[in-house]
């Protein structure tokens, strides 16, 4: 008996689909890069639910025939190879002539097209798979593709997607890929009916200030050079706006965003030690390669790429971003071509601004603990130490403590009143039973102040507060300020004073206590980033995220030295909390060496 079939076009339509589309952000990738191709100068994206009701790309390109039309959502239609050979020397973005017939297979499409010389256009309506009609129609030059209700008939997969705000943070991101290797192509971005970005044709540093925000001007250098083998543009970070994640790295070869675990290692290389550890430099860098030299086509997605020269390359690459730290780390100037100029703006109408007030604590001191119910005490006459931080302590299995961890009181408490030693500005040396436990006071301090926190959102205290002597405008890009406002409650419930002003700029009149002002943008601008990646991930709460960005900016290293009093606080508030070994980002905080390992040897 036969046992094959020969599956139908829209089955098959429906399995290369799950290849091409999984979800939202992946249907506006390709239809964003068919405009590019058809030559669009403006391309406009509206999506309605996150991309799951509407996504609408609308081009000024080249529009399609009447014929045209209705092939494109044919399996293997593309207008972009015509023999086996032009698949090595590709330089469009599509050529697979596979994602409009995937699309139509799991949506509902609606396609608007016009040559520019026709004097009418055409308008298409495909679902799953089958033409539904096709009649002329007027419309601009140039072509708009409705996708609506995508995956309409695949419900596991509509069942799979996540939650509108990681649809739209996938999405955005697929745009920001896209708008910032083409500076030249006018773009605008709404969803639900608010324009989250509008930028314009510029160069390169203009769109990624018109993404990131104008203040990246300031923020990078340029990179450039050129040899045989590759040409390289683009810009990358000062190493003081370094950052936690490695969220605004982005590296493009011939137009393209690709992922290259060692050129991008090649580009934080060459900062060597100018960054802290576990920070990471923004970088927007483009390669220009010969096309015959690389191999884009080993990833369904085309994010990977293979070079023929990778060696070569990653030298190469590494020494460019390196001259321009240099060259620009010496100079420290750039002359940026800045025709929109900083955007003060005036303050938002109706915006009166409080009568400053200060509420300061001149004892004030951030290794001081305000947390008095935490405190180890160490000169309890009967020198015991709580049975909870034993218990912690043991539980904590801090590392190299060998064997039982025997913490005997009277000698911590020697070690505290004997004293602490402070060593290279930055550790806290002190005498435990087992051995020498060194601490990082930066890491120590961010420890406490994530716990304390913690503590204050669990237990709903009302937050410390300090008033501002003059209040702050902090301002975002137009999707930045959306998710900000979702985070205005909870940050409120840490003791800012958040008001919105206006479209994208809210006003900071009280802050934590242990914040400065000038601080504030900068953090703003890392709990975003840290709240879209942990979206993205899908790990951790929202209060753990935002509490872990703020302990990291409140965290301080010590200006001065350290007195006993303050050292002996410090070490008793760390041991205080359930993880004293290890910072909210993952760092160790205290190594113990052990005397006895000396005489092993
Ligand atoms: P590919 O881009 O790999 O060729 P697609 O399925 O994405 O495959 O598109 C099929 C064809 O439809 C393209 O080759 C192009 O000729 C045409 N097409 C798609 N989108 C547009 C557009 N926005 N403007 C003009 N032509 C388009
Ligand atoms: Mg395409």
């Amino acid at each position: 008996m036969d046992i094959i079939n020969i599956l139908p076009d829209s089955v098959a339509n429906q399995i290369a689909a799950g290849e091409v589309v999984d979800r939202p952000a992946g249907a506006v990738k390709e239809l964003l890069e068919n405009a590019m191709d058809a030559g669009a100068t403006q391309i406009d994206l509206v999506v309605k639910d996150a991309g799951r009701t509407l996504i609408q790309v609308i081009d000024n390109g080249s529009g399609m025939s009447d014929s045209d039309a209705r092939l494109c959502f044919e399996r293997h239609a593309t207008s972009k190879i015509h023999r086996s050979d032009d698949l090595f020397a590709i330089h469009t973005m599509g050529f697979r002539g596979e994602a409009l017939a995937s699309i139509a297979a799991i949506a509902q499409v609606e396609l608007r097209t016009r040559l520019h010389d026709s004097e009418l256009g055409t308008e298409v309506r495909i679902e799953g798979s089958h033409i539904v009609s096709q009649q002329p129609t007027a419309c601009p030059p140039g072509t708009s593709l409705s996708v609506k209700n995508l995956f309409f008939n695949v419900p596991a997969r509509r069942n799979f997607l996540k939650k509108d705000a990681v649809e739209l943070s996938h999405i955005e991101e697929m745009f920001k890929r896209i708008v910032l290797i083409h500076p030249n192509i006018g773009f605008l971005f709404s969803s639900n009916g608010k324009i989250l970005y509008d930028l314009h044709p510029g160069t390169l540093l203009q769109r990624i200030a018109g993404v990131f925000g104008n203040n990246y001007k300031e923020r990078l250098y340029e990179v450039e050079e050129k040899t045989d083998l590759v040409s390289i543009n683009g810009f990358v970070g000062k190493p003081e706006h370094a950052r936690r994640s490695r969220s605004e790295q982005y590296l493009f070869v011939n137009g393209r965003y690709i992922k290259h675990p060692a050129l991008s290692a090649a580009v934080e290389k060459a900062y060597d030690e100018m960054l802290p550890e576990g920070s990471h430099p923004s970088y927007f860098i483009g390669l220009q390669v010969d096309p015959s030299r690389i191999d884009v086509n080993i990833h369904p997605t085309k994010t990977e790429v293979k070079f023929v020269d990778d060696h070569a390359l990653f030298s190469i690459l590494r020494s460019a971003v390196k001259k321009s730290l240099g060259v620009f780390t010496l100079s420290n100037q750039l002359s940026f071509d800045t025709p929109d100029e900083f955007n003060f703006g005036p303050a938002p109408e109706g915006y009166v601004p409080p009568t400053p007030t200060v509420r300061y604590n001149p004892n004030y001191n951030p290794f001081r603990a305000t947390a008095p119910q935490h405190r180890m005490d160490f000169d309890k006459p009967d020198g015991q130490i709580g049975q909870k931080n034993q218990d912690i302590l043991n539980a904590q299995n801090i590392h190299n403590i060998q064997g039982d961890l025997d913490l005997d009181v009277p000698e911590m408490s020697l070690a505290a009143s004997g004293g602490c030693l402070q060593l290279q500005g930055r550790y806290i040396a002190t005498a435990i039973s087992s051995g020498l436990a060194i601490i990082d006071i930066r890491r120590a301090h961010e420890r406490i102040i994530f716990d304390r926190l913690a503590a204050s959102i669990s237990e709903n205290r009302t937050p410390n507060s300090q008033t501002l002597l003059f209040p702050v405008n902090c301002t975002f890009t137009a999707a930045d300020a959306e998710l900000f406002t979702e985070l205005l409650p909870d940050l409120r419930g840490y003791g800012f004073e958040i008001e919105a002003a206006g479209q994208t700029t809210f006003v900071v009149t009280a802050t934590p206590p242990d914040l400065a002002d000038g601080q504030l943008q900068p953090l703003f601008d890392q709990i975003l980033v840290d709240y879209k990646s942990s979206m993205l991930q899908k790990f951790s709460s929202r209060s753990q995220t935002l509490c872990a960005a703020l302990a990291r900016k409140m965290a301080v290293r010590p200006a001065s030295e350290m007195s006993q009093e303050e050292m002996q606080q410090l070490v008793a508030d760390l041991f205080a909390c359930p993880l004293a070994d290890t910072s909210p980002s993952g760092k160790k905080i205290i190594t113990v060496v052990n005397p006895s390992e000396l005489l092993k040897h």
